[in-house]
């Protein structure tokens, strides 16, 4: 675990056939209120335990999981993190949320084929997702996390309940699966994508200030060009008409 900048701590995913997403810890340290972003895939837990532990993080100083959506590679080892911290409440956008409650898990797996072939790999079965959502986010609130503010915004085209964290006054933006370094953008073919969405949420991302792109998966960038969404959608918008 690597820190970023005060209050913003990064654990790097361990990608295998399938992706691990990354992990963010947020939170001013000596808060006791710090949240994790996103977990990760299945067997992906315990090193990103390990890591918080090896930073002297105290394990009940984690008070929440905000998960920026709710792919496999990002929620895939809840039940793993939850058995070291069992206390920690799940945060999820209210579309996604809803989802896991009622046991839908077509966003979950994104498409019926990666479900099957999950399910044999990993032998998950219906209804290992079903979770109870401690809140339900809806995009426009402003949290206070361990004593930093955390704008939410709803930035639906890869899932329809994705979320970004933004930190206003640090400039960093932490998109989930929709914006990436390297002008790439998540994929938009999944259940519950939308191209056209998507471009319109990047062109809402683009109105931000951003410094640090603390994105789901590959490079992080400290130090991000003015301009780098808006030219990213740019790249991307005939494929996104
Ligand atoms: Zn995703
Ligand atoms: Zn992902």
């Amino acid at each position: 675990m690597t820190e970023i900048t005060e209050g913003v701590y990064f654990i790097q995913g361990q990608d295998e056939m399938i992706p691990d997403s990354h992990v963010y810890v947020i939170g001013e340290p000596g808060s006791e209120d710090l949240s994790l972003v996103d977990v990760g895939l299945m067997g992906k837990g315990a090193y990103k335990v390990d890591a918080i532990l090896k930073m002297g993080v105290k394990l009940e100083d984690i008070k929440r999981i905000i998960m920026t959506h709710t792919h496999l590679d990002h929620i895939g080892c809840l039940a793993e993190i939850r058995e070291k911290m069992p206390w920690l409440e799940l945060w999820i956008h209210v579309k996604e949320g809803e989802a896991l409650e009622q046991g839908d898990e077509r966003t979950l797996y994104g498409m019926d084929m990666f479900r099957s072939m999950c399910q044999m790999q990993y032998g998950l079965k219906e209804g290992d997702f079903t979770f109870k959502v401690d809140k339900k986010l809806e995009g426009g609130e402003s949290l206070d996390i361990g004593g930093m503010a955390w704008e939410v915004l709803h930035i639906p085209g890869h899932s329809f309940g994705s979320i970004a964290l933004y930190h206003r006054t640090k400039k960093v933006l932490i998109p989930g699966d929709v914006v990436y370094a390297d002008y790439a953008i998540g994929r938009f073919d999944l259940h519950g994508a939308d191209g056209p969405v998507l471009k319109d949420s990047l062109l809402r991302l683009a109105e931000l200030e951003v410094d640090i792109l603390l994105p789901g998966h590959n490079r992080i960038v400290n130090g991000l060009p003015a301009g780098y969404i808006r030219e990213t959608a740019k790249q991307w918008g005939s494929y996104l008409a």
